[in-house]
């Protein structure tokens, strides 16, 4: 098909639901991590100043128990992944999860907006590598040899977040914006809806639990587990539309 004819895209955007039955916490879980520690001791460019061991010590022990407890992608990850390769158009999953498990399912284009587990950033040079190692204040860059500047890359309170440019651009040209398993408190993810209307004039669905802080936006709510939501949405959608 030529490359004037594909159909517009989707945009996904993704955050902590879809892991959940994965075996990932929720950010506001009753029993979840950030309920047990600090935000403002371990994931702040402030805490990292004040104290660069407990924060990297916080680090390294949560991504140990992350590769210890196996987590695997489950439906709603492989569904989309699917929607990927048989959809004729453009499909580009944007997600606040640090975790892999969309590529581990097969998504190939995902933008990390919080960053990624399992990478390294050097706060000297900005060179980003994937590495399990754990990382002390004594670290070196492999770049630019500084020692003490290596942190997760991962985006704290406060920063910015990454891959911004490419995300508006793929909202600005998508006809339809899915949000799955987040819940429209946190921005710039939760403004993506109103752009997706206003700019794209994008159809906008929500998947969730339940009604999400930017419910109001969405013309269309799909309310249940994402292991059941987001595969029944993704036949839909093959099933319906840009079908040759
Ligand atoms: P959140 O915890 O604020 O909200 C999670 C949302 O998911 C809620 O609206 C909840 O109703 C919904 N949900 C829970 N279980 C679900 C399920 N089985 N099916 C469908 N929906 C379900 O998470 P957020 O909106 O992503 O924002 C919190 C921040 O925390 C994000 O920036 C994210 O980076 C970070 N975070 C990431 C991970 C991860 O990488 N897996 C985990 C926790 C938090």
């Amino acid at each position: 098909m030529h490359q004037d004819f594909l159909p517009p895209g989707i945009v996904i955007l993704t955050g902590a639901g879809i892991s959940k039955e994965s075996g990932i916490d929720t950010f506001r879980d009753k029993d979840g991590l950030w309920t047990r520690v600090d935000l403002e001791e371990v994931a702040t460019i402030e805490a990292w100043h004040r104290d660069k061991k407990k924060v990297l010590d916080f680090y390294n022990h949560t991504r140990r128990g992350l590769r210890a407890a196996h987590i695997v992608p489950n439906a709603a990850h492989l569904a989309l992944a699917r929607l990927e390769r048989d959809y004729e158009g453009e499909v580009v999953v944007v997600t606040q999860n640090i975790d892999p498990l969309h590529e581990q399912a097969g998504s190939r284009t995902v933008l990390h907006m919080h960053g990624r587990d399992g990478e390294v950033r050097c706060m000297g040079c900005g060179h980003v590598f994937a590495s399990e190692a754990d990382l002390s204040p004594q670290s070196k860059c492999p770049n630019c040899q500084a020692v003490g500047e290596l942190r997760p890359n991962i985006v704290w309170f406060g920063e910015m977040p990454q891959h911004m440019d490419e995300i508006y651009a793929a909202i600005d040209r998508c006809v339809d914006l899915v949000q799955i398993g987040t819940s429209g408190e946190v921005y710039p993810a939760a403004g993506f809806v109103l752009q997706a209307r206003r700019r794209a004039r994008a159809h906008t669905v929500e998947l969730n639990l339940e009604p999400t802080g930017n419910q109001p936006l969405f013309h269309e709510h799909i309310y249940g587990p994402a292991t059941q939501t987001v595969p029944a949405y993704v036949e839909r959608v093959l099933a319906g539309r840009w079908k040759s």
